[in-house]
């Protein structure tokens, strides 16, 4: 079978920016050095280039998983072009065929039963789908969005611009040309494309299926560390539209804290969770699984297979009695709410007449006694 032609700007995109970030910088670094202004600017930009890839390209435009304030949806746009990852449209529409046909080795783009390489950075190095593969028919939503079709039509210049133009302003600014070139420049992009990579290659290989097996998305605390909180992959391939990542208060996840935080100043809104109900049963399912199959190999399986059985059961039902009664208290104590707010303005609405009924009376008062002095 003959092989997908090879895309040339991304081989030579990608080849010659790991060249330079592999010999260059460690020379420069030795030779010259780096100083803490070129390395605190590429943490940021780096931080920057990432966050707005999670954040913006994956939780807010390929899953709608809350609402951003156009000012956030631009800066999250310019950091995608920074972080050279192609249009949001374009990013968006790939990763929804992904989560909708994971691991499926002809239609998911960056299928992980394909190999790592393949998943990490082979799917781009070759036209694997196609010229006429693109109609961008599943994020037809995310075409009415002004922002990203401004983004979308001015990608390459957004894209030239930010990756030259920024290194070169902070080495203007800050002194140092070359060093912001190597780190902000290159260094910054190499990393934020193998982090961003890793996503789609090692959290599908490695770590554990806590929720679901149905698919080779893992979850990895180490991965969370250079992914913003991406590495909890195995949760959100089954709970997709959950703005959290790693849902424990303990997990890193930046992205999360950052819509979360977001929501405070009103720059995002509507951050949506699934029910705590459901991510509880499909965690429990997979244990009953992972026990079941350590049990097999064991001389009395059956009797302790038995019991792990009736535990679960038991598990279920005061699952189940738990989470119904907290849903009938949260309804509860809104109706209440409801109700003492209707109280309170009841309250308010007789204090408002009585006001009136008072200034009416006392000026008549007034009206009354002038009138009959008069005639007295
Ligand atoms: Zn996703
Ligand atoms: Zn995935």
């Amino acid at each position: 079978m003959q092989k997908a032609p090879l895309i040339w700007t991304n081989i030579l995109v990608f080849s010659s920016t790991f060249l330079v970030a592999l010999v260059a910088v460690p020379w420069y670094a030795i030779a010259v050095g780096f100083g803490k202004a070129e390395i605190i600017a590429m943490m940021l930009c780096l931080g920057y280039c990432g966050m707005s890839i999670t954040a913006g390209y994956h939780r807010l435009w390929s899953h709608k998983s809350y609402q951003a304030h156009p000012i956030l949806e631009f800066i999250f746009a310019i950091g995608g072009a920074f972080a050279l990852q192609n249009s949001a449209i374009h990013w968006a529409s790939d990763h929804r065929v992904h989560h909708r046909h994971v691991d499926d080795n002809d239609k998911d783009p960056y299928s992980a039963r394909r190999g790592f390489w393949f998943s990490h950075i082979g799917w781009m190095l070759r036209d694997y789908q196609g010229p006429d593969h693109y109609t961008y028919d599943n994020v037809r939503d995310l075409q009415k969005n002004k922002i990203l079709r401004f983004q979308h039509k001015h990608y390459l210049a957004l894209a030239l611009a930010t990756n030259i133009g920024i290194p070169l302003l902070l080495g203007v600014l800050l002194g140092n040309l070359w060093g912001m070139i190597l780190l902000v420049g290159v260094l910054r992009l190499v990393l934020s494309h193998h982090f961003t990579f890793f996503i789609n290659s090692l959290a599908h290989i490695w770590g554990k299926q806590t929720y679901t097996d149905q698919n080779t998305a893992r979850d990895n605390g180490v991965l969370a560390l250079l992914t913003y909180g991406e590495g909890y992959h195995n949760f959100h391939h089954l709970f997709e539209y959950d703005y959290r990542n790693g849902i424990k208060w303990w997990h890193f996840d930046p992205t999360k804290w950052l819509i979360k935080a977001g929501s405070w100043v009103g720059l995002t809104s509507k951050l949506r969770t699934c029910p705590e109900e459901r991510i509880e049963q499909a965690k429990a399912a997979m244990q009953l699984q992972h026990a079941k199959a350590r049990l097999s190999a064991l001389p009395d399986a059956e009797q302790i297979l038995h019991k792990i059985e009736l535990e679960y059961e038991l598990l279920l039902e005061r699952m189940q009695a738990y989470y119904e009664l907290k849903k009938s208290l949260l309804l509860q104590r809104k109706q209440q709410l409801q109700s003492s707010l209707q109280e309170h303005y009841a309250e308010l609405n007789i204090q408002k007449q009585y006001q009136e009924l008072k200034a009416l009376f006392t000026e008549q008062r007034r009206h009354w006694r002038r009138l009959t002095t008069e005639l007295a």
